[in-house]
């Protein structure tokens, strides 16, 4: 079997997770329902016309999106970022320590030739 998830952004592959607008309980795609013997990884969008909620028996259209877990998304964007600073990061401090050393060296230098 291919790895389609690769392709996808990290945001789309954090499936979307719906609420019971009756009592509350989240369909995790992750876990599925093992009530209705739905297996881990179904998506809401992909559950059988029929299912209902299996703690109160409502039916699909009750439920609301209330997105994914959340954690990995903009995770990716975040890790480049922090990646980007820390690689321009030690140019600059390089460019500072040495700058200011000759800056200084240059000085010592000149008051030293003024004696
Ligand atoms: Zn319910």
């Amino acid at each position: 079997m291919s790895d389609p998830a690769q392709e996808k952004t990290l945001a789309e592959q954090a499936p979307a997770r719906y609420e019971c607008k009756s009592c509350g309980y989240v369909y995790e795609p992750d876990k599925g329902d093992s009530k209705s013997e739905i297996p881990s990884g179904t998506l809401f969008e992909d559950l059988p016309t029929d299912w209902h909620c299996p703690v109160c028996g409502v039916r699909k259209a009750q439920f609301r999106n209330i997105g994914s877990t959340g954690a990995p998304s903009g995770f990716q964007e975040n890790l480049n970022y922090g990646l980007g600073v820390n690689r321009l990061t030690p140019g600059q401090k390089n460019i500072l320590i040495f700058g200011s050393l000759a800056v200084a060296f240059l000085l010592f230098l000149s008051l030293y030739g003024l004696h």
